[in-house]
């Protein structure tokens, strides 16, 4: 990266900053629009040009011929785990520990009763505190169903503290969905070890954003979400992981048929099939599907390490730039102080937090609000510019000298966020 000067930032050196960034041309593979700043994409990742193309493709020619056929003639039936394969290369699994299935919650509970099973004898499943809240709700449904057991919750500081011989899973989020914070999986994944635990991460704010190295950490169990920052679209299948080593021993609970060994033999008993396959469930939606893998070609495009390189940059900037130009007007980071110990977002606390994100909308700068009072920006590096943060933090600004909470229909909570 270049020096930057350190009088306060001009419009002009972010130009700069475009011209010699090296993902640029990423950005016109997306669909954006012109009179939008998207701070969004991990909430829903935008629209990747190639996608609409390969929808076209998959409903007139593949459905609209094939029929049935389509799922022999198209390989339909193997996409759960062609699509697993390329998520695994984003996420540092190694070949067959990926599948692309159900919903993120569906796959934790899935994943969280298989750790149960493999941990007889140990009662705690142990929880960050404050994390993001299906993760929670889901152990609550499982304990509940199984009996026996129990949720303890700590904050991420003192998870390594908190595990001891009976915790049978810990299940962190990898990035906090809130503050961006960057949790230590390599070091939690080996305490957990310590103490005879199973470690499950939730990747859903890293995956395709920040490197994840599941196999070098010794990761068993990771779940995440196919429409943050992968671009799968509104409500893409989620994907799971299982070490290879433990894929013989766990077996989970929704043993629908395409999880079967032989699903098409028709036998009267579930047999689980060997490997990753043992953790689909029911029919893949193959609309859903199709658009996330040409969503995943795109990302394997990049090079992981210059996204990072860029996400960290992205970071760093929009940091300095709110210290610059927002100075005095209410906001505080949420989030660590150094970039590096974020996800690939930064969050901003403001005590009207709510009705600024609805005024920054209005303007056409789209992050996301998160109770009670964080505005949250995600920082896609494939497609966002050194320039849309400059303009960005300066609709920021006067969205906070204009008062917007002053304004009664920007105050009630309605809809999604
Ligand atoms: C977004 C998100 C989810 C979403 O789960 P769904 O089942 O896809 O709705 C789960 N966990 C975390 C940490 C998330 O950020």
């Amino acid at each position: 990266m270049p020096e930057l000067p350190h009088r306060p930032l001009r419009d002009a050196d972010l130009a700069d900053l475009d011209r010699r960034d090296p993902l640029a041309p990423f950005r016109r593979r997306f669909r954006l629009p012109e009179d939008a700043i998207y701070l969004d994409g991990n909430s829903l990742g935008p629209l990747p040009t190639a996608v609409p193309e390969r929808l076209n493709r998959v409903i007139e020619e593949e459905w609209g011929r094939s029929l049935i056929r389509g799922w022999n003639d198209h390989d339909w039936i193997g996409l759960p785990l062609r699509v697993g394969e390329k998520i695994g290369r984003l996420i540092g699994a190694e070949s067959g520990e990926v599948v692309v299935t159900d919903s993120t919650s569906v796959n934790l509970f899935k994943l969280l009763a298989a750790a149960l099973k493999a941990r007889p004898g140990r009662s705690t499943v142990l929880v960050e505190e404050d994390g993001f809240p299906t993760d929670t709700y889901m152990v609550q449904g499982l304990l509940d169903l199984v009996g026996g057991h129990r949720l303890r919750r700590a904050p991420a500081e003192s998870l390594e503290e908190s595990l001891d011989d009976d915790v049978a899973v810990m299940l962190v989020g990898h990035v906090h969905y809130r503050s961006g914070a960057l949790r230590d999986l390599h070091g939690l994944t080996a305490a957990a070890h310590r103490h005879g635990a199973l470690a499950l991460w939730d990747l859903a704010h890293s995956a395709g954003a920040v490197p994840v190295e599941l196999a070098a950490c010794g990761v068993d169990l990771a779940v995440g979400c196919g429409y943050k920052f992968l671009n799968g679209g509104p409500g893409a299948p989620a994907f799971l992981y299982v070490a290879r080593r433990l894929q013989k021993e766990l077996t989970q609970p929704l043993s629908g048929w395409l999880g079967h060994a032989d699903p098409f033999a028709f036998e009267a008993d579930y047999r689980p099939a060997p490997g990753i396959a043992r953790h689909l469930c029911g029919t893949p939606p193959i609309l859903s599907m199709a658009a996330l893998d040409t969503a995943c070609d795109l990302l394997l495009e990049a090079d992981l390490e210059a996204l990072r390189a860029k996400s960290l940059e992205l970071g760093a900037i929009f940091q300095r730039l709110v210290q610059e130009r927002c100075a005095g007007l209410g906001l505080k980071l949420a989030g660590p102080e150094e970039p590096w110990r974020r996800g690939s977002q930064i969050s901003w606390r403001h005590p009207k937090g709510y009705a600024v994100v609805r005024a920054l909308v209005e303007r056409g700068v789209i992050p996301d609000f998160r109770g009670p009072d964080v505005i949250r920006c995600g920082l896609a590096p494939l497609y966002l510019r050194y320039t849309d943060l400059g303009a960005a933090v300066d609709h920021l600004r006067q969205t906070l000298e204009e008062e917007p909470w002053r304004r009664p229909e920007l105050r009630n909570r309605h809809g999604v966020p």
